[in-house]
């Protein structure tokens, strides 16, 4: 019998259309890439699973469609999400130019019970390019500025850092629901009212 817990964490991808996003979730769940990657209509759900330590994570992957580009993705996008993957094109200025509004967007849609600790990692896709426009030292400094997100250069194309962004992701996310669970434990006081959107949804068997 397998003693490994399981856990379900929905993962959402965020970031400028053309950034990569699909191409990036089909080379991590697939193994493929495609040069003409058709324009994403509607969410694409994809599932993966990994082992993260001691536990048998499912990931349940939701892929922006092409409404991205209005910053104003439906809530039930939102919804429940466990940790986001911001994503840009390091050969895209705009893209990465973007990242502000997409986080803040995402910390006023998805309204996460402790925003500074929520899971999130920054990914510069398209490193396979030789046409990068944005440095080292311009990423760390946004990274600085929000929190200390960890950051990954990926390409799609060639498979590269994909697994490993996604692991840290996952990493983070477990973190953070096993705080939630110890807080759990020691109940200060009892609020009658409708449950927090954190509490109502553990379902990690951690
Ligand atoms: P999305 O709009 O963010 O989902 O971006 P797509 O996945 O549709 O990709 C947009 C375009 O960029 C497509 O033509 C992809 O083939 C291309 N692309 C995506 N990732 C890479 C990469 O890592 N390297 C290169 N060279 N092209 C990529
Ligand atoms: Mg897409």
């Amino acid at each position: 019998m397998n003693s490994k817990k399981k856990c379900l964490l929905k993962v959402i991808l965020i970031g400028e259309t053309g950034v990569g996003k699909t191409s990036m979730v089909k080379r991590y769940v697939e193994r493929r890439f495609s040069i003409k990657e058709k324009a994403t209509i509607g969410v694409n759900l994809s599932i993966k699973e990994v082992t993260v330590d001691d536990h048998l994570v499912t990931l349940q992957i939701w892929d922006t469609a092409g409404q991205e580009r209005f910053y104003c993705l439906t809530s039930g996008f939102y919804r429940g999400v466990d940790c986001c993957m911001l994503v840009f094109d390091v050969t895209s200025r705009a893209s990465f130019d973007a990242l502000d509004r997409w986080h803040d967007e995402f910390l006023i849609q998805a309204n996460p019970h402790d925003p500074v600790h929520f899971p999130f990692v920054l990914v510069g896709n398209k490193v396979d390019l030789g046409n990068r426009v944005v440095s080292n030292r311009e990423v760390n400094e946004w990274c600085q500025r929000n929190n200390k997100i960890p950051y990954y250069e990926t390409s799609a194309k060639r498979g590269t850092n994909l697994d490993l962004a996604f692991h840290t992701l996952s990493l983070k996310a477990l973190e953070l629901e096993a705080d939630s669970n110890v807080d759990a434990d020691f109940p200060v006081t009892i609020i009658l009212k409708s449950p927090s959107k954190r509490t109502d949804k553990s379902h990690c068997q951690c």
